[in-house]
């Protein structure tokens, strides 16, 4: 592959917008996806297979040969930030954005195999794990949505290491954010995660039996709203039979993954109705969900019913039980729903982990090479807790990347030989601390609200404005309703803080938690006990639990389908005295003052800023490069480049940025014969005698060329170049045409 001049938006004489659209547009008609600006590097989706990603490409973005410099490539990118970690023993980052369907994940997983192949070596059996658990880790955090029918719903940060020998020695995947409210609400036409239908549709018929899982498809609450899912039968048993391969690498029961998802069906079947007997208090319609959901987790179904359908409180000093309205226990349901399967997620995370991770082998620190993968900045119609978070992690990702930028500005003015001293840049240092700062930040406010017993999502915004009314970043509600309008560096987006206490809050119950741990099964109780989010990724009781199940036998399918019938009828005659006696426990308490509520949950921000923000503190102290993929247009349609489409992604994922710092700068930029030769009608006095003597007229122009005094410091004289700002061009220009 040739260079191009284009190949580098940052080498362009002129940088605007409509240039940079300009430039990618000619060259993805030509089926050139990739463009460098400065050293990040610029991926247009192909929404084609293009044959650019084979041994060919592999061995000429080896990270040793790159002798002259090659076309922009997202294995060069892989390359050098092999070399640069080989070079500067420093760990490296690669950060890769851009929206739902740009091709992130798909960038992430070409960088992955470049990695493997640039360090090639003994260890064939780890490489080949390493690209092979992608299908598992897709099945269970990945679902169809509108703009890509694969979409990943969750950031991952795979931190690649390696050996003294530079080889590849393992990895660790670090999951964030799942978007765990799929599981159980989703816009029409969404899927739920792969997972559930490659359970339902491709299982063997004796699994779902043994599970009870073996009414049609549509017929689960959380399976109805994706009709397309039933034409790709085909598909999911294919994937159901290379998921349960990986499983069985990673030394993990599939039985024990089925249950799980079974237990998360059966759970979200069960429905409350009003309690006939006691006001304000609900009861299930139908018990067999609660029992298949007990015996798939190993727990007492009195136990898991009443930590349902009641809640525990602390009323002036005593503990007692308030009931559940049917809303209220429906509510709790799903959110244990979401948990269990996050849990699962996040346990298999750990599962791959434990098989990948780096074999230490008494080595000193190990150095490594990182890839991030997550969703850029958001604006959509409606914007949530989700979406202030998203744009808070991207706000400070796009802060590593303005600084390299400006590094590339500034190269370019140390390269002519010019003192950059006088030429102010700026950054979005303002808006991050006004965001996380622990004190008085918007999501410290959040968190104070939402520990206050009369907090409110109204009084957290009237806080916020009350603080920062008179700055330029904040701009407080214009209705009363409660929202808030955030100047963030990609343009303003206005939050609708509605729920934003209750979201951050957590809906779950600690009882419900408590009932989990209580399971008569080690291992749930544990997965409800193990930690959440990124730390004690490798937990010895995940571990040998992993362990334990390849030296046992593999677990039999608990038979939940026996329990019928009269055995039921049994049991809802002895639960209906179990709660007799409850109720009577529980009557009368209602109308006293002083509620406090289990204060055990983390809120949801809380968990955000200590790992979300933990990782990007890791990230800031590596070195960085950066992928942003673009999408062509909404549909992912082949030949077909929508200029307002890309437009907009250039502004969100910062590439415009680019345009705006040459403008803060000097953006003329000529040699000094381009420039000589332009102005020189107008100034007939400067005009060279010789060939070589260009750089002399140049100077000679610029300091006796009547300049207005307000102007005399919008130019610098570079070793090659003429640098001008805006200002100084245009009065020249004016010069030059009264001439004419
Ligand atoms: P994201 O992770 O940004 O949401 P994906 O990486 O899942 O997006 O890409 C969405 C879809 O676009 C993929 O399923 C694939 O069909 C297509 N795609 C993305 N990048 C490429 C590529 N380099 N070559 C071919 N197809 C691609
Ligand atoms: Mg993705």
């Amino acid at each position: 592959m040739k260079t191009d001049n284009a190949d580098d938006l940052s080498q362009l004489e002129q940088l605007d917008n409509t240039i940079i659209l300009k430039v990618l547009k000619r060259r993805y008609e030509k089926d050139i996806i990739y463009t460098n600006c400065g050293d990040i590097l610029i991926a247009l989706n192909p929404c084609k297979e293009l044959l650019i990603f084979g041994e060919n490409e592999h061995n000429q973005y080896d990270w040793h040969n790159f002798s002259d410099i090659p076309a922009p490539h997202v294995f060069h990118t892989a390359a050098r930030a092999f070399r640069r970690m080989r070079e500067s023993q420093t760990d490296q980052v690669i950060i890769v954005t851009g929206e739902s369907g740009a091709g992130k994940t798909e960038s992430t997983k070409f960088m992955i195999k470049h990695f493997v192949h640039m360090c090639q070596s003994d260890n064939k059996e780890l490489h080949e794990k390493i690209i092979k658990v992608n299908p598992l880790l897709e099945a269970f955090g990945n679902a169809k949505t509108h703009m890509n029918h694969n979409s990943s719903r969750f950031a991952k940060y795979l931190e690649l290491s390696f050996s003294e020998t530079w080889d590849l020695t393992g990895v660790i995947i670090r999951d964030y954010m799942l978007e765990k409210s799929r599981v159980v609400h989703r816009s029409t036409n969404e899927g739920n995660f792969h997972a559930f239908y490659s359970l339902l549709l491709g299982a063997p018929k004796e699994t779902l039996k043994a599970l009870s899982l073996d009414k049609p498809i549509n017929s689960y609450r959380i399976m109805q709203s994706d009709p397309d899912s039933l034409i790709a039968e085909a598909r999911y048993k294919e994937m159901y039979k290379e998921q349960n391969k990986v499983l069985q690498q990673i030394d993990t029961s599939p039985h024990v993954v089925d249950s799980l998802l079974a237990a998360v069906i059966h759970l979200t079947e069960i429905k409350f109705v009003e309690s006939s007997t006691v006001a304000g208090a609900s009861e299930i319609l139908d018990l067999e969900p609660a029992v298949f959901v007990s015996e798939l987790l190993s727990l007492k179904v009195e136990d898991l019913i009443e930590a349902l359908i009641s809640t525990k409180m602390t009323i002036l000093g005593d503990e007692v039980r308030r009931n559940k309205g049917p809303l209220q226990a429906a509510e709790g349901r799903d959110a244990l729903a979401k948990m269990l399967y996050e849990r699962t997620f996040q346990w298999l995370v750990r599962q791959i982990n434990a098989d990948l991770h780096p074999n230490r082998r008494g080595f000193g620190q190990l150095l490594s090479t990182s890839i991030l993968d997550i969703a850029g900045f958001e604006k959509l119609p409606v914007n949530s807790l989700e979406q202030l978070c998203i744009n808070i992690v991207n706000e400070r990702l796009q802060n590593f990347m303005n600084e390299r930028l400006f590094q590339f500005e500034i190269q370019a003015y140390t390269d002519e030989g010019i003192d950059m001293m006088d030429v102010a840049f700026e950054n979005n240092d303002v808006l991050i601390s006004f965001l996380t700062k622990s004190k008085q930040g918007v999501l410290a406010i959040l968190d104070e609200q939402s520990t206050l017993q009369h907090g409110s999502d109204m009084a957290f915004v009237s806080q916020l404005t009350d603080l920062y009314k008179d700055s330029s970043i904040y701009i407080p509600p214009v209705t009363n309703r409660p929202e808030f309008t955030v100047r963030h560096f990609a343009g303003k987006v206005t939050y609708n803080a509605s729920g934003f206490l209750e979201k951050n809050r957590d809906l779950l119950n600690p009882e419900l938690k408590d009932c989990m741990k209580s399971s008569q099964d080690e291992f749930i109780s544990d997965l409800f006990t193990v930690k959440r989010g990124p730390t004690g990724t490798i937990s010895a009781t995940v571990h040998n639990y992993g362990k334990s199940i390849r030296e046992q036998e593999a677990p039999a399918l608990p038979a939940i389908a026996s329990k019928r019938a009269k055995q039921l009828d049994d049991l809802r005659k002895s639960l209906a005295a179990f709660f007799k006696r409850k109720e009577q426990a529980t009557t009368g308490v209602f109308g006293l003052q002083k509620i406090t509520t289990n204060k055990t949950n983390k809120t949801i921000v809380s968990h955000f800023r200590s790992s979300l923000m933990q990782l990007l503190d890791k990230i800031s102290r590596a070195e960085h490069f950066f992928v942003r993929c673009l999408k062509p247009n909404e549909d992912l349609r082949q030949r077909d480049f929508t200029d307002d489409v890309v437009t907009e992604q250039l502004k969100y994922n910062g590439i415009s940025q680019m345009a705006k710092i040459r403008k803060m700068g000097f953006t003329y930029r000529r040699t000094h014969a381009e420039f000589v030769l332009r102005f020189s009608e107008a100034w007939p006095d400067t005009v060279p005698v010789q060939e070589n003597q260009y750089k002399e007229a140049a100077t000679d122009l610029l300091q006796s060329g009547n300049i207005p005094a307000e102007l005399k410091n919008d130019f610098r004289l570079g070793k090659t170049k003429v640098f001008m700002k805006e200002p100084l061009v245009s009065w020249m220009e004016g010069v030059l045409y009264e001439v004419h």
